[in-house]
């Protein structure tokens, strides 16, 4: 049995914040990872992503960027470099290759039982990820038997498909990546397109996250939001990361050649059915695209930065062709592969205290879980931000999460 004051699941770059924070504050930990450190980039990413956010925004506690390529994006194998060097920076004592079977309620705190160690902690943080399954909607089980179907977490590259058509349902920053990158394998891809977030790569020549971040969009606090579980469940920004920086939406895609028809509703007999409200999807989308870069507008003025910056402009309307299919018949060969690019969702099956509201998701204030005193949650979308849906957004996170540990650990000692 291993006794510690608080442990922490899950050595991703949220695990590793919190374990710097903790050390800070001399507060005795272990943390915990199924797999290496930076597992999930290890193992559930196809080998060709690179982060939308540029590397200059991989900023964690204690550590800065400080490569020579502070405006690019970087590939999957250079975060886990990253993630694993910043591990030894902050010496985080990571037991790897530990999965976490159980975590319950414990005496004096919580009891972990991990491969064939129990351990006792007075504090647990969870780390384990926001993207820990791919999410693939109910409909996923009428698909045609002959069709391959896909998740990113099983996609490598297009090597793997067989030839013929592609499927990809979903227009995120997922879908849009491998939907370009499947077409440029000489495959026909067609990209089913639901509700979205439009953004240019960048804007009046700064990237588009400069933006986010100068005009305080990403420090919005989740108390202050009007509709946060719709904060939350927002999907990820239509962004590719590319040595180019170049825009991916739908006229780019579109202009590539692939076809782009509306949201995946139904498949009856074989026939997928596509809704026909791709035009109007595609007009709220340009709204709020132009509605944040008019806050980005207005806020340059109010800095006074018109005249170092090139002048307003707005991206091209998305175009939607009026002919755009309504269905597509997955039995008539045309189509040989379905590629779930529908989202993701954490993982805490293994979590034995209730703490769940209805939904089956964690309920918590801010990353403080709801009715488990010393239980945290860290790495989640808009956890205590905007940015905490991004890996620099762990730095206040872990921050505000470890002062709040801190007091617990003395208000039980002054028990
Ligand atoms: C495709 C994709 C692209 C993304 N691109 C960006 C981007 O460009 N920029 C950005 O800022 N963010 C990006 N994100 C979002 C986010 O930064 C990542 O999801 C990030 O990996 C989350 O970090 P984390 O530390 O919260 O979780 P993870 O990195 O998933 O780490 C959780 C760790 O917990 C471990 N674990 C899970 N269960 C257990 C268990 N039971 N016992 C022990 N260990 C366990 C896992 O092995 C893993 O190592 C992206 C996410 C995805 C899915």
């Amino acid at each position: 049995m291993i006794q510690t004051t608080a442990v922490v699941v899950g050595a991703g770059h949220a695990g590793l914040a919190m374990s710097r924070r903790l050390t800070e504050r001399s507060i005795d930990h272990v943390v915990i990872e199924r797999g290496e450190v930076a597992n999930s980039w290890r193992t559930q990413r196809w080998p060709s992503l690179r982060l939308l956010t540029p590397n200059w925004q991989t900023r964690l506690p204690g550590y800065d960027y400080c490569g020579d390529d502070p405006d690019g994006f970087m590939p999957a194998a250079d975060v886990v470099a990253t993630l694993t060097a910043y591990a030894r920076l902050v010496g985080a004592p990571v037991r790897t290759d530990t999965a976490v079977r159980t975590l319950r309620a414990g005496p004096r705190g919580f009891e972990i039982e991990a491969n064939d160690d129990l351990i006792r902690a007075r504090a647990v943080v969870l780390a384990t990820g926001a993207c820990s399954l791919p999410a693939i909607p109910g409909l996923a089980g009428t698909v045609p038997p002959t069709i391959t179907t896909l998740t990113p977490f099983s996609y490598r590259d297009p090597g793997q498909l067989p030839a013929g058509g592609v499927l990809v349902v979903g227009a995120s920053a997922t879908g849009v990546q491998l939907a370009g990158e499947i077409h440029r394998s000489g495959r026909p891809v067609t990209l089913a397109v639901g509700e979205h977030v439009r953004l240019p790569r960048s804007y009046r020549g700064r990237d588009i996250f400069w933006w986010l971040e100068a005009t305080g969009l990403l420090v919005e606090r989740y108390d202050e939001i009007d509709d946060l579980t719709r904060a939350r469940h927002l999907p990820s920004p239509q962004l590719t990361g590319t040595p180019e920086a170049i825009t991916t939406d739908l006229n780019s895609l579109t202009a590539l050649g692939i076809r782009i028809v509306g949201r995946l509703g139904r498949i009856t007999d074989g026939v997928a059915q596509f809704s026909g409200a791709l035009a109007n999807t595609c007009a709220l989308a340009d709204l709020k695209m132009n509605r944040f870069l008019t806050r980005a507008d207005q806020w340059a003025t109010a800095s006074g930065l018109d005249d170092d910056l090139p002048p307003p402009h707005r991206p091209a309307p998305t175009r939607v062709d009026p002919r755009t299919p309504l269905e597509l018949d997955l039995i008539s060969g045309e189509i040989t592969t379905v590629l779930w690019a529908t989202g993701f969702r954490p993982d805490h099956s293994w979590l034995d205290i209730p703490v769940r509201d209805r939904t089956g998701r964690i309920r918590h204030d801010g990353g403080v879980v709801t009715g488990a005193p010393g239980l945290y949650l860290l790495g989640m979308p808009v956890l205590r931000t905007r940015a905490s849906t991004y890996i620099h957004g762990a730095g206040a996170d872990s921050g505000a999460l470890a002062g709040h540990l801190h007091s617990f650990l003395g208000s039980r000692r002054r028990q």
